[in-house]
């Protein structure tokens, strides 16, 4: 099937690994041309030799922090300078911490929501003028399995994914008339370096190995196993396609048959 993504430009956010480079390794396969960021300049240039070594297309990287509003604009207009237009916008940042309702703080949550939704609201706003000049395109927010069923001891995941969830959604109806379609991708697990790092501080705080901790997570997964980057990242890229153009509003969960709810 070919995605019709020849020529397109994507910036996807929080991109120097995982899912973020997965992402734009899987839209750049498909011919776009892609802006990446992420905080550290030195891991974003890595990421984006990998991503044109592996795909021969154009990336455009960029060093910049989700959280900072003045970086956001820099990075969707370093995306306009180069490439001349934006078709596709990623929405995507590091998951916000662990922890249970007593062992959160006020500033925890400020920062979360700052983190997890403000930063895709932010974005979204910048970015929306350019996509708008194309006469349509797509806004794709990576969310998680929390927002159908919440994960224990991730509460400010569990909250404020399901709020971008209810923005997207609400957007998707706004922005149809445009031809903008706004889609949320939910991973149920994924093998990145941040599943890594939960697995392991599961480990701790229940007495086992890492290595346990995933077994038990494996075993509830129907398809057995943890997905990987590239397995999420072709979900993505079908809705950025011309192929989902009549796809909108949705919550795409990429989680093995993991969520055991019916819709
Ligand atoms: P990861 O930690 O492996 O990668 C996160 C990326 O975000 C990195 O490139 C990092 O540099 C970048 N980043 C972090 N904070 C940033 C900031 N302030 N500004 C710019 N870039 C920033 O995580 P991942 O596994 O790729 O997950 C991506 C998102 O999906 C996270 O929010 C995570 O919580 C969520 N998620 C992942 C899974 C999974 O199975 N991997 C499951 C549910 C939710």
């Amino acid at each position: 099937m070919d995605l019709g993504l020849n020529g397109r430009v994507a910036l996807v956010a929080a991109a120097s690994r995982g899912l973020g480079k997965a992402v734009a390794t899987a839209l750049a396969e498909e011919g776009a041309r892609v802006a990446i960021f992420s905080r550290q300049q030195e891991a974003i240039e890595a990421a984006a030799a990998e991503v044109r070594s592996r795909t021969g297309a154009e990336v455009l990287p960029l060093a910049a922090d989700v959280n900072r509003h003045d970086d956001l604009e820099r990075v969707v207009r370093a995306t306009i300078d180069r490439f001349g237009r934006l078709d596709i916008l990623v929405n995507n940042a590091g998951g916000p911490p662990p922890g249970t309702f007593d062992s959160l703080s006020e500033e925890q949550w400020q920062q979360a929501v700052n983190l997890t939704l403000m930063s895709a609201v932010r974005l979204t706003r910048l970015a929306l003028p350019h996509v708008r000049t194309q006469g349509g395109g797509r806004i794709i927010n990576l969310t998680s399995s929390s927002t159908r069923e919440p994960i224990p001891n991730l509460l400010l995941s569990n909250a404020i994914r399901t709020a971008v969830a209810g923005w997207a959604k609400t957007l998707a109806t706004e922005l149809a008339p445009e031809n903008i379609l706004v889609n949320c991708v939910a991973p149920g697990r994924i093998d990145t370096e941040r599943l890594k790092e939960l697995d392991q501080a599961n480990a701790q705080r229940q007495g086992r190995t890492a290595a346990e901790v995933r077994r038990a997570n494996e075993a509830a997964i129907p398809l057995g196993r943890y997905g990987r980057p590239d397995e999420f990242a072709a979900a993505v890229a079908f809705l950025a396609s011309d192929r989902a153009s009549y796809i909108t509003g949705i919550t795409l969960y990429v989680d093995g048959g993991k969520l055991a709810s019916i819709v």
